[in-house]
């Protein structure tokens, strides 16, 4: 198990493999962009937990990538670039960017940045977590779903997937990631097992009066309140 998927937009390639070289002695899966289209395209495919984010950049530049993720994704971002004004800082973090890493950078500072960041925003890793929202409670250790207080009876994958997602809020995955994350990477069913289950936890959640479970119309499943 990786400690997650980092993406690293960036055009020049020393910088690039420096960084991508510190992230993965801890541990890290790192993929990463040259440009911004790709970025916004690798995004999508990869579902990075966290975007390392150069300003200066071919086709698209970084403000206009933070700008376009934000409209649909909650995925951490910091802000690499040369740019050290105030008024950088305060745009980036005006457009949503989580934090903010100036050229040149000392590559251990930038993994210890990378790992404060994961875990203000990331998913609590406790396994004794317990999640709440308005009208529903997840116990994770207890294995125990609440609605309005009252115990409500899901099967384990359902209540993987309800987990999953609501500790991931406001995430976009695909139907692909959801059928790995939740049903593992060798299971060879249909995607459509994961519409199945979303529709029947739908169901078993709407005593809650709220829609957690939201459809993204050609991308896939969030958890959103
Ligand atoms: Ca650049």
């Amino acid at each position: 198990m990786h400690a997650g998927v980092i993406l690293i937009v960036e055009d020049e390639q020393t910088v690039r493999d420096v960084a991508s070289l510190y992230l993965q002695k801890e541990g890290f899966r790192v993929v990463s962009a040259v440009d911004g289209e790709e970025a916004l395209e690798m995004i999508r495919s990869e579902n990075p937990d966290l975007v390392i984010l150069d300003i200066m950049l071919p086709k698209k530049d970084g403000w206009t990538v933070c700008r376009e993720i934000r409209q649909y994704q909650s995925v951490p971002i910091i802000i690499l670039s040369a740019k050290g004004e105030e008024y950088d800082r305060v745009l980036g973090l005006e457009l949503g960017a989580d934090d903010y890493v100036t050229k040149p950078f000392s590559p251990r500072e930038l993994v210890a940045r990378v790992k404060a960041v994961l875990r203000r925003s990331g998913p609590a890793t406790d396994p004794g977590q317990v999640l709440r929202y308005p009208g529903l409670t997840i116990d994770t250790a207890a294995h125990r779903v609440e609605v309005n207080g009252r115990e409500i009876p899901l099967t384990p994958k359902e209540f993987e997937l309800l987990v999953f997602l609501a500790s991931r809020p406001r995430r976009v995955f695909n139907r692909e990631q959801l059928l790995s994350a939740v049903w593992g990477y060798e299971f060879s069913g249909d995607t459509r097992t994961v519409d199945t289950h979303i529709k029947r936890l739908r169901e078993k959640l709407r005593g809650t009066g709220q829609s957690y479970l939201k459809t993204v119309w050609g991308l896939g499943y969030k958890f959103e309140v």
